[in-house]
């Protein structure tokens, strides 16, 4: 089953200028959002340094660990994010990077800094099944 949108003559529906501009905009949009968490994290993990009992169970060093590692998720996604608005201006957007195809609108906007086609993905996840059986 694919979730890629074909047009009527059955062909991929791509990504095209203004849907570009459509995703750069939700990119934008997801980077804001990204940040406010992460920084709202941080603050949490400030706020719980500054209460004085948590070495009481330990409890509070988990969910300062925890906060900090939420805001490590938050920059590797920033960091998606901006290599994919980076990828817009250099026009290398929606493009495979494994076989150099365009990658069609549905999963762009579902995923939003996807870099492999629906084909290339599902083929290294046979891959990796491959592996597991052979790797027991
Ligand atoms: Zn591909």
């Amino acid at each position: 089953m694919s979730m890629e949108r074909v047009s009527a003559e059955g062909k991929l529906v791509t990504v095209s200028d203004s849907d570009i501009v459509h995703l750069k905009e939700m990119l934008q949009v997801r980077r804001k959002q990204v940040c406010k968490q992460a920084d709202a994290l941080r603050d949490d993990a400030v706020a719980d340094n500054d209460s004085a009992n948590w070495a009481e169970d330990g409890s509070d060093a988990f969910n300062r660990e925890f906060s900090f590692k939420m805001a490590g998720s938050s920059n590797a996604m920033l960091n998606q994010i901006d290599d994919a608005l980076r990828m817009i201006d250099e026009k290398s957007y929606a493009v495979c990077e494994s076989c150099g195809d365009k990658i069609g609108l549905a999963r762009m906007e579902a995923l939003l800094f996807c870099t492999t086609c629906i084909q290339c993905q599902s083929k290294s996840e046979a891959d990796r099944a491959m592996y597991g059986r052979v790797t027991i």
